[in-house]
Order: C-alpha cells, then sequence, then structure tokens
C-alpha cells in the first residue's frame, strides 16, 4: 500500500503521526513509539537486528520536527533529538500500524 503527503500527518498537539491507510484503516502513532521503532543502522544493528535503541530510550517529549517523502516508498522523519537517519518505509509504518503495539501499556 503506497501512502502520499495527505495520508500523514504530524498532530504535534497530541504527539502522535496519523496515517490513514487507502483502506480507510486511521492510526495514531505516538511520537515517542515511532521514535523508538526507528529503522535506521544507529538504532538496530544491521547484522544481527538487534535494536539497540529502544521506545524506552526516548524521552517523553520527543517531538516531530520534520517529515519528508523520499522516493514513493518512505518517509524520512527528524527527531528534536537531532536524529534524522530514519527511513521508514511504507511496510514498516504498515507493520506498526497493523501491530499497535504502543495500545499494549
Ligand atoms: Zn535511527
Amino acid at each position: 500500500m503506497a501512502l502520499s503527503p495527505q495520508n500523514l500527518r504530524a498532530i504535534r498537539a497530541d504527539r502522535v503521526f496519523e496515517i490513514t491507510w487507502p483502506d480507510g484503516v486511521t492510526v495514531q502513532i505516538p511520537f515517542r513509539y515511532l521514535r523508538g521503532r526507528c529503522p535506521c543502522a544507529g538504532c538496530v544493528n544491521e547484522f544481527t537486528n538487534e535494536r539497540m535503541v529502544d521506545v524506552e530510550d526516548i524521552p517523553e517529549g520527543i517531538d516531530l520536527e520534520a517529515a519528508q517523502l523520499t522516493g514513493n516508498y518512505a518517509v524520512k522523519i527528524r527527531w528534536n533529538d537531532q536524529h534524522d537517519t530514519g527511513l521508514y518505509t511504507w511496510e514498516h509504518l504498515h507493520e506498526l500500524s497493523v501491530a499497535r503495539e504502543w495500545e499494549q501499556a
């Protein structure tokens, strides 16, 4: 499923990244959770797949500074902790959207 800019919205007041999938399903992923699921090589060991930076490591006040579409397959997010190497593919975002792990407290 491909996304376009109108499918993506950062709602700063609620600290959530809202995705409306083409099938009509809307999810609001908390900034902190999304930052903690960053797929970049600095956050996940690319050889062992071990996660080096997890949600617990992220401050509560994390904010999304910029989101930019990359190609037709991903969005690049810059966070206010200066982390900007995370390339969130539609596939990765869809997995997060289906799992909804942030709702399991
Ligand atoms: Zn990262």
